[in-house]
């Protein structure tokens, strides 16, 4: 099918794509990888009347880690930029895991990690990964930026706290407290899919004692979920096998599957079961877990 008539822009300047989104009325659409938006309405399931294509913006498409160890990913950092950085591997080992298990490698040449978090798909790889990373998102409006927690930014599916005339304009991951573990685990049913189940799981350690944890659910409810009881479960003590069966059962117990044609309710929610043991069992060792050949799991 082919999308409705719609208006095209292509700023230059991030001033000039804030202020065609306010002057444009209330269904103007930015437009990132176009990886999900171009689907959309192709299919019209979407009907913009003007499209912002931010493609043309200057100095978005990094990611970097900052002298307070934050790392910021801009808005034009695609997923293939992600999957093949150096400065995810050790330091992001969620991020690193989840990196190739996004789509297939043509999507994740073109589309960006900060389109995906803006998209709200409850099947959104990343939208886990970086609400477990505590990690938040920098909109920007004619009033300015505004800094918005993750757990805060997704209200449901496909919906997000933005104003029409603001844009995403980067994601930030904090600095860690301690030494970063965890991974990234998902099954899907063959690669290039959305997840039937996913899994992310951060830990920060000092010394033995994890001082913070976050363990976020793919594909198992009507958003991203959050499993913060599991996560408490984890923190201010050491990572001991009591403890990682005890947090296995919350984030099980949060989980909100459905039975579909990817498999039964009690199967997913058994999933994210064994899914969080398994990285927090690697996080007990060398630190991190969720290699691509879980995709298969
Ligand atoms: C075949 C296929 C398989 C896929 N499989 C997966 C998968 O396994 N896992 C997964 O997580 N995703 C998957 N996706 C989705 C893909 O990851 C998209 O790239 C991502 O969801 C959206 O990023 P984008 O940059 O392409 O955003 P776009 O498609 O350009 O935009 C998506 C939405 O976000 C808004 N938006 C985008 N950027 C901004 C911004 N900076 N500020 C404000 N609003 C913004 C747009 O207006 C639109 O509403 C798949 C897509 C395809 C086509």
């Amino acid at each position: 099918m082919f999308p409705s008539r719609f208006r095209y822009e292509a700023p230059h300047s991030l001033d000039e794509a804030i202020g065609l989104l306010h002057d444009g009325g209330d269904y103007v659409k930015v437009l990132a990888g176009g990886q999900s938006l171009v689907p959309m309405m192709k299919l019209r399931f979407a009907s913009p009347e003007m499209i912002v294509d931010i493609n043309n913006l200057p100095g978005l498409a990094y990611h970097r880690t900052d002298p307070d160890g934050s790392l910021r990913i801009g808005a034009l950092c695609r997923h293939a930029d992600l999957e093949r950085s150096d400065l995810l591997k050790g330091a992001q080992p969620t991020m690193a895991a989840a990196a190739p298990l996004v789509a297939d490698p043509l999507v994740r040449n073109r589309g960006t990690l900060v389109g995906s978090l803006c998209h709200a798909d409850p099947q959104g790889d990343w939208a886990s990964v970086m609400l477990a990373l505590g990690g938040s998102v920098i909109a920007q409006g004619p009033g300015g930026k505004r800094a918005i927690p993750l757990a805060e930014f997704v209200t449901g599916p496909f919906q997000n706290v933005l104003e029409h005339d603001e844009i995403a304009v980067e994601a930030v991951v904090p600095a860690a407290r301690g030494v970063r573990s965890g991974g990234y685990l998902k099954l899907e049913r063959r690669v290039g899919d959305f997840a039937t189940v996913g899994v992310a799981v951060a830990i920060e350690t000092s010394g033995t004692t994890v001082v913070r944890a976050g363990i976020a659910l793919t594909g198992v409810g009507g958003s991203t979920i959050g499993a913060t009881e599991a996560a408490q479960a984890l923190t201010g003590q050491p990572l001991t096998a009591d403890g990682i069966a005890e947090a296995a059962e919350l984030a099980a117990a949060a989980a909100q599957p459905r039975t579909d044609h990817r498999g039964t309710a009690e199967y997913k929610r058994q999933l994210v079961r064994v899914f969080v043991k398994r990285i927090l069992a690697g996080s007990q060792g060398d630190g991190a877990t969720g290699e691509p050949a879980e995709r298969a799991a």
